[in-house]
């Protein structure tokens, strides 16, 4: 941010003018990215460095009123903070962000969160669309994780399609064993019908957890007068398939259903978000939720609400109550800019390979215990049978992976609970042990994992 003027001030010094010039080539270039950021508005294709993300911060947050070294703060709320390090550690934004009615409303007393706030909703819409939601219209990056983010955005789809929620309180619910989606519905006063799963041949695999449409139908129709929305899911763990969203999606159409996705974690698999951009265009996809730190490496906290109607983000967005922390949208942007458009392709690109080794690795370790892999076509996770193994030897795994220092795996033990399967034992007829190789993981912990979960094999099979 080097201009002529300065270098003009500075030419009594005794340094020559074309000196000071040609030197200042090399600072621009080190701000270059930022200037094309204020014109671009969009995730830049090469990464940036600390430095740089850092001044951008600094130089947005020091058009907050608090950074104001003549403001005269007679508020209640001031960002007014005991000491230096909680601003280091919100990178200068204590205002926060947003206005009480609404959480995207410019601040005025923040007008550099305001505008980082901004930059972080179209950085992280830019990446989303070129990734493959081309027909998305607008995103809104939210202090809440994804259960909480489902709620809020059917608040705001409700108050949107003006649906009198006390007389249509009902949400269909594709059955996802997780309680986080089930209690952001709840908190907004919602009632979730669940659409069960099943087990078997399915319109994605050959076998998996699917839903069936022809449930979703009948189950709607026995409560057609009550049911504002229809949930439904593109990321879970294997077994789980996605939901056949572009059918759910024209049924949501038809019937004028809220039709919102969880997309947790499935911005990762460009497949899935090919799926979610068919169903946008076949009928009727009101939002798609993903989550930060699972599809952003960012600390946990924040997700992002995507749209094809730019009215209903608006609507979302007045949606939140009161000021919001600056820290998730100010986390992802600072993600997003380390990475880039290249660095995220590169590390999806990881992903599939690592999601290949883990494949090949329990298939050779399933050969050898007489088990199998679910062919469930899972883009980010695997299912490993355990249908040789007794109760007590499966209800030891856990413990012995997690004191292998494994963390992550889940197993499914069908006959202590059938939560998490999304199913239940009538359906499917084995325990089961998860593993992922989501984005971010590094090749040697798969190669670790395995081997662990080897030695854990043998330790249970010793007992
Ligand atoms: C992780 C996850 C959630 C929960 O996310 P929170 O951010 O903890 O609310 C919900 N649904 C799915 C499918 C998930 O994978």
């Amino acid at each position: 941010m080097w201009e002529k003027s300065i270098t003009k001030k500075l030419e009594n010094l005794g340094i020559p003018l074309h000196m000071l010039d040609r030197s200042s080539i090399g600072l621009r270039a080190h701000t270059k990215p930022i200037i094309q950021l204020f014109e671009q508005r969009s995730i830049p294709d090469e990464g940036w460095n600390d430095d740089q993300i850092t001044q951008l911060l600094y130089v947005l947050s020091h058009l907050d009123s608090d950074k104001d070294p003549q403001s005269i703060r007679i508020g209640e709320r001031e960002g007014r903070i005991s000491t230096q390090l909680l601003s280091n550690q919100i990178g200068g934004f204590c205002h926060g962000v947003g206005r009480s009615g609404e959480l995207a409303a410019p601040q005025p007393k923040a007008a550099g969160a305001s505008l980082m706030q901004n930059l972080s909703n179209k950085v992280s819409f830019s990446l989303l669309k070129s990734l493959g939601l081309s027909n998305i219209k607008s995103s809104l990056v939210v202090p809440m994780g994804t259960g909480m983010s489902l709620g809020l955005a059917l608040r705001g789809a409700l108050a949107h399609f003006q649906i009198n929620s006390t007389k249509k309180n009902m949400v269909l619910m594709t059955q996802i064993d997780h309680n986080s989606p089930i209690k952001g519905i709840k908190y907004i006063g919602a009632e979730i019908i669940t659409i069960p799963g099943h087990f078997g041949k399915n319109y994605y695999a050959s076998e998996g957890v699917y839903t069936d449409m022809a449930e979703i139908e009948s189950i709607f129709q026995k409560n057609s007068d009550s049911v504002c929305a229809i949930i439904t899911n593109c990321a879970f763990f294997a077994p789980r398939v996605p939901d056949n969203i572009k059918e759910i999606s024209k049924f949501a159409k038809k019937n004028e259903l809220i039709h919102i996705i969880n997309n947790a974690y499935g911005v990762q698999s460009s497949d899935i978000l090919k799926i979610i951009r068919g169903a946008i265009d076949a009928g009727k996809v009101d939002a798609i939720i993903q989550s930060t730190d699972k599809c952003f490496l960012t600390p946990v906290g924040g997700a992002i609400i995507a749209s094809p109607n730019s009215e209903l983000i608006q609507t979302i967005s007045k949606s939140y109550a009161g000021r919001a922390s600056a820290a998730p949208a100010m986390h992802l942007l600072t993600s997003l800019l380390s990475m880039g458009k290249n660095g995220y392709l590169s590390k999806m690109k990881q992903q599939k390979e690592n999601l290949f080794i883990l494949q090949s690795e329990l298939k050779n370790l399933a050969e050898n215990l007489g088990e199998k892999l679910i062919d469930c076509g899972n883009k980010v996770s695997c299912a490993l049978t355990l249908s040789k193994f007794s109760q007590d030897q499966i209800s030891k795994l856990g413990g012995f992976l997690y004191n292998l220092r494994v963390t992550g795996p889940r197993i499914i033990d069908l006959n202590k609970s059938e939560f998490g399967s999304c199913t239940n034992k009538t359906e499917i007829p084995f325990s089961y042990v998860v593993m992922n190789a989501a984005i971010g993981v590094e090749k040697k912990h798969i190669l670790l994992a395995i081997q662990m979960l080897k030695k854990a094999f043998i330790q249970i099979q010793d007992k």
